[in-house]
């Protein structure tokens, strides 16, 4: 007799993340996975690579990583037992998602952070979706504030893929209405200060806030992420991560980049002086740009037939990513080097 294989439904019906088929075309300009533009330097490189080779790569990492912890609290004026480290901030999400909203409900405002999706899959939540409306595809804040006083609301700010942020007003009712708010910030440094609520962490006892060094950092490559909480909370979401999830290499480069802000600082200058010029120049072309707030624009190509245009740009070796499933019509556009962004719009030029 053939036993029934056990298999959440819901994991079921989740689409299998898929790699596209290999790129017929040399990659001329990689603007489809929000990364930066440019490389961790040199100097800080080899920095890591010497350090590791003095570890002890047999052993586990510091149990509960305490000298990363010191080092993210450091850097953004906080405390290390209001740190969750994860291994990228996807992970400490899906933690906190589990923590709070398993088996419940999770409100997101569409569309948003695809993600989020299958953590609440993996984490057996429901989703209440508030769809984002208007040429900015602003979050609709009575609707929203309305479900996120009975789920636990999970927002992105800025948010991927719209590049939007919502006001700190607003941020506020939020957190006056719901239980717990889960902010997700990877974004944050290439937004205007104002739109940064990691200090309100604390201040605000049910404030959540999820931030990465894969993007204004550049260390996409090595997964480190972190959740910032008030101590009570970031002890619950710790209980959800399993032991040892930042390992040594990750570590060790994370302690590098942290005790070098200023070229972070330089990088994220530059990816937003770049989104100005690439978004001025794409509205002269003829296209809608929504306003961004992060390292990509969202953008409704002339003519609007987004899936086209991407098979075009891509013939000619620019990935962009469409959006087409999530708003019709749309692209999201990567700010890439000054090269690659004057590349993309030569060839959207062409192809549009
Ligand atoms: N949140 C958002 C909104 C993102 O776009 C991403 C990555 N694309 C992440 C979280 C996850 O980043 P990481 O796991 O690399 O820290």
């Amino acid at each position: 007799m053939t036993k029934l294989i056990p298999i959440r439904p819901e994991i079921r019906s989740l689409r299998a993340y898929r790699l596209e088929d290999d790129e017929p075309f040399p990659i001329l300009a990689k603007l489809d996975f929000n990364e930066s533009p440019d490389e961790v330097p040199e100097e800080i490189r080899a920095a890591v690579l010497e350090r590791l080779k003095a570890r002890r790569w047999r052993r586990y990492p510091e149990f509960g990583a305490p000298r990363l912890k010191r080092a993210l609290a450091a850097a953004i004026g906080r405390s290390p037992d209001e740190i969750v480290v994860g291994n990228g901030s996807g992970e400490t999400i899906l933690a906190a998602v589990s923590v709070f909203a398993g088996g419940g409900t999770l409100v997101l405002a569409p569309p948003t952070f695809s993600l989020y999706g299958q953590i609440a899959a993996i984490a057996s939540a429901r989703i209440a979706s508030v769809r984002r409306a208007g040429p900015d595809f602003a979050v609709d804040e009575a609707a929203f504030l309305a479900e996120a006083a009975r789920g636990v609301p999970l927002l992105c700010l800025p948010n991927n893929p719209t590049g939007g942020v919502e006001s700190s007003a607003f941020v506020e009712k939020l957190l006056d209405a719901a239980p717990v708010v889960l902010l997700d910030q990877a974004y944050v440094e290439f937004a205007r200060p104002e739109s940064d609520f990691t200090g309100l962490v604390g201040s605000r006892p049910n404030l959540v806030v999820f931030r990465t060094l894969s993007k204004a950092y550049a260390a996409a490559g090595f997964r480190i992420g972190y959740a910032v909480a008030p101590p009570d909370l970031a002890r619950e979401i710790d209980k959800a991560v399993l032991p040892f999830n930042v390992d040594l290499a990750a570590e060790e480069l994370a302690l590098a980049l942290l005790a070098r802000p200023d070229s972070a600082k330089a990088r994220v200058a530059r990816v937003v002086s770049e989104r100005e010029r690439v978004a001025g120049a794409l509205r002269s072309q003829g296209h809608a740009v929504v306003p961004s707030s992060a390292n990509f624009l969202f953008m409704r190509p002339r003519g609007g037939d987004a899936a086209a245009v991407r098979q075009a740009l891509r013939e000619k070796g620019v990935l962009v990513r469409d959006m087409t499933s999530a708003a019709p019509g749309f692209l999201r556009v990567t700010i890439g080097s000054p090269a690659e962004n004057d590349l993309f719009l030569s060839v959207l030029q062409e192809v549009s």
